[in-house]
């Protein structure tokens, strides 16, 4: 099955927005044993779009558009797609009232301009949305399908799950076996974890097994793939040899987060967690609680940056900090103590670094961080060098936080077991 991608909207070829929709589709349907065969960015006119997706329906078998459903003038993907097919639009009643519900839970009020997103072409399918107005829109075309999706991300994502996938597996039913596994990593790099497991998959390899391998900032994604009769066998047994190989290094698979590993494992052992962070300024904090249910674990998290509030809310000492400097193991693990102290967290995560470009010495250059974890066994200080811009430095160094973390918990006894 050929599948062509069209996204519209001027923002993108304007370099103003990154297109997240061709790699987030593109992941999913390969996923799912489906490969785009051609993608096509085109700006908001209805003559763009029509040519685009003329072209397309040309080729493919099925043509997904994004963008371009919502209410103002630069919205004309319903609109060009229904001219192109000869469809009349009509305004669905069960849409309207949907989007009626929407704005009466939010306490806004519906303008009239916004019930062209009701607008629906003849025969076409109407895929919910559970995060906006404008719902999606499927339709067969002679004998080829086209779906038609919104462009916010957070709308476009839960539909494609929630109404394309099960759509698609009714329309275009994979008849080739395929499996994929992502088994992810953290803390080793992509030659070293290539050395290790290329030579124990090799037979595998023999037998149609595809390996790739994704490197992302502190962790890298091992992808497995197979296609045919004995895919599923041969992916669970190259899976559990990269386990075997790794080891505690697998935090996951497909699309866990390190985070919510981390938080799962906590809440699983009713245990809590405590941060005090001064050079990530509160990115930890952040990631856990973009986590569902991160409040049964998480009691607080401190952004201490400058020395007294170090002082005042963790209760490091002047002299600590005197003797050592703000980035130390000893403070750090001071942070860390006090965090756990003052909250009663079963453990307290601490980070102090230099994220640069100025501030760093011979002794302690830019990119040196400390990380330390307080527990009931005690508290562990790890030094880290990440010498790298100060987004990348804030993202790695809570990656090797919450992996320390993660691997403290485990090393421990969980204590509903
Ligand atoms: P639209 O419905 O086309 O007006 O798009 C609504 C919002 O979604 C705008 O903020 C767009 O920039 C964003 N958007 C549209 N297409 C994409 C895309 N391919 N990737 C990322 N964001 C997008
Ligand atoms: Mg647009």
């Amino acid at each position: 099955m050929n599948i062509e991608l069209v996204n519209t909207g001027s923002e993108l070829l304007l370099g103003r927005t990154l297109n997240t929709h061709a790699q987030w589709l593109g992941r999913q349907l390969a996923d799912r044993g489906c490969v785009i065969t051609r993608q096509v960015t085109v700006a908001d006119t209805a003559a763009d779009i029509a040519a685009a997706v003329r072209e397309a329906l040309g080729r493919a078998d099925l043509v997904i558009t994004t963008g371009g459903l919502g209410p103002t003038s630069d919205d004309t993907t319903r609109e060009s797609i229904a001219r192109l097919l000869g469809k009349t639009l009509r305004p669905d009643a069960t849409v309207l009232a949907q989007m009626e519900n929407y704005f009466a839970a939010r306490q806004r009020v519906m303008l009239d301009s916004m019930k062209v997103q009701a607008l629906v072409p003849e025969g076409a399918l109407v895929l919910p949305n559970r995060n906006g107005t404008a719902p999606g829109l499927a339709m067969e075309a002679g004998g080829k399908w086209l779906i038609m999706l919104p462009g916010p991300p957070r709308e476009l994502k839960p539909m494609f799950t929630e109404s394309v996938v099960s759509l698609l597996a009714r329309i275009f039913p994979v008849r080739e076996n395929y499996s994929c596994c992502t088994l992810r990593t953290v803390g080793l790099g992509e030659s070293r974890i290539a050395d290790q497991i290329a030579p124990r998959l090799q037979p595998l390899v023999g037998q149609g097994l595809v390996i790739g391998y994704c490197a992302h900032m502190g962790q890298v994604d091992v992808r497995l793939e197979a296609r045919g009769e004995p895919a599923p066998t041969l992916i669970a047994e190259a899976a559990a040899e990269v386990r075997a190989q790794l080891g505690g290094s697998v935090f996951g698979e497909d699309d866990d987060r390190l985070e919510a590993v981390v938080l799962r494992l906590l809440t699983e052992r009713r245990q809590t967690l405590a941060l005090a962070e001064s050079c990530t300024g509160g990115l930890m904090a952040n990631q856990l609680t973009n986590i569902p249910g991160a409040s049964a674990v998480l009691l607080s998290g401190l952004v201490t940056y400058a020395n007294a509030a170090k002082e005042k809310f963790l209760g490091v000492r002047r002299e600590t900090l005197q003797t050592h400097g703000a980035v130390s193991e000893a403070v750090a693990r001071e942070m860390a103590e006090g965090a756990r102290r003052e909250t009663g967290a079963d453990f307290a995560v601490a980070v102090t670094g230099i994220a640069g470009p100025s501030g760093g010495t011979m002794d302690k250059p830019v990119g040196t961080v400390f990380i330390a974890l307080a527990a009931a066994s005690g508290t562990v200080v790890e030094k880290k060098f990440n010498p790298f811009d100060r987004a990348t430095f804030k993202e790695l160094t809570a990656r090797q936080a919450l992996d320390l973390l993660r691997r403290t918990i485990l090393a421990a006894k969980n204590p509903q077991a």
